[in-house]
């Protein structure tokens, strides 16, 4: 490493750590930590241009960075305790820095997660956080363990993301406006960490919506073995994306559209999802169901209907 990305590294990353269980962190050839049990553990990696447009700010970038992370966790049902950050940047601009870090540690720090590692390459803007969480002995939430007869439930409301990204692309003008609530949507996306951890011993299964609900749902029947029915004119939609888009729309961008990071569980089908939205702390909506066989579908009003393609997958 060269002295300018020590100095870039203590500028913008190295901050005192206050947890105890940091037994030693940034500075060293790897971070030391004392997880009292077990952990979670996710990495992903966000490629500008790839996993969000060029267009947004600094800021915004280095919240959804941790924040997609710690959806990983919440859809576990685990605390977020720590986190590594390997950043590839084109060169080092440091206003970019001073933004990514402000919004990046804002979130740290709500969530009580203490930076205590990474990486500074040189390179096409990329970055990979990877964050652990303590998983308590009642925990962890999975994909598996959703059973026929099951309600489906998910947290907040969806398509807003989906709605935001092909509205305001690459105008940053656009992405910035004040009071643009679909493109809030996307860039300060809630990790629903709170409510997952409120989900262990309710929910049998769960997932956190990245890639579209009728996406996630395939993975979360898949582990379950079991089928998944999404009733259409049950989605949450906001009234962000009603006033943007004609319903049809509306309804597609929810069911396929991705990067919501919401949670999405079964759990008993009598669960009152105003109840259910009380104790998680966000609002729940039930909509649909758990049967046997395998795979989706989704029905309007009882009927079934076409579902359009989608879920973003790399390689497809
Ligand atoms: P090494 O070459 O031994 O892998 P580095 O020189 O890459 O170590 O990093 C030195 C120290 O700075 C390490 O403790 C590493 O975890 C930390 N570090 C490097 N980049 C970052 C970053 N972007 N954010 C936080 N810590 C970082
Ligand atoms: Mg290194």
């Amino acid at each position: 490493m060269s002295a300018d990305e020590f100095d870039l590294i203590e500028r913008y990353f190295n901050r005192a750590v206050s947890d105890p269980d940091v037994l030693l962190g940034i500075g060293d050839d790897a971070a030391v930590l004392n997880t009292h049990g077990p952990v979670a553990m996710a990495v992903d990696t966000l490629v500008a241009g790839v996993h969000f447009p060029t267009a947004i700010n600094g800021e915004a970038i280095g919240h959804r960075a941790l924040a997609v992370n710690l959806s990983d966790l919440a859809a576990m049902g685990a605390t977020p305790r720590w986190c590594t950050l390997a950043l590839t940047l084109p060169q080092p601009n440091e206003q970019w820095l001073a933004d990514f870090s402000a919004g990046f540690f804002r979130l740290a720090d709500r969530f009580a997660t203490s930076l205590v590692g990474g990486d500074l390459t040189r390179g096409p803007l990329t970055i990979s956080v990877q964050v652990l969480g303590n998983v308590a002995e009642s925990g962890p939430l999975t994909r598996a363990g959703a059973r026929a007869g099951d309600g489906l439930f998910v947290t907040g409301s969806l398509g807003d993301s989906a709605a935001a990204l092909a509205r305001f692309a690459n105008d940053s003008s656009a992405w910035e406006r004040r009071g643009e609530a679909l493109a809030a949507g996307f860039l300060w996306p809630e990790p629903r960490v709170a409510a997952g951890l409120a989900l262990i011993g309710v929910a049998t299964a769960c997932i956190d919506i990245s890639d579209g609900l009728l996406a996630d749902l395939g993975h979360l029947c898949a582990a379950s073995s079991c089928h998944g029915v999404v009733e259409l004119e049950k989605l949450p939609l906001s009234e962000a994306l009603l006033s943007s888009v004609a319903q049809d729309q509306a309804r597609t961008l929810a069911l396929t559209g991705g990067d919501d990071y919401e949670l999405l569980f079964s759990a008993a089908a009598d669960q009152d999802a105003g109840e259910l939205g009380r104790r998680l702390g966000v609002p729940v909506t039930r909509i649909g169901c758990l049967q046997v066989g395998s795979g989706t579908s989704v029905t309007l009003h009882n009927d079934p209907v076409a579902a359009p393609r989608g879920g973003y997958n790399h390689f497809r």
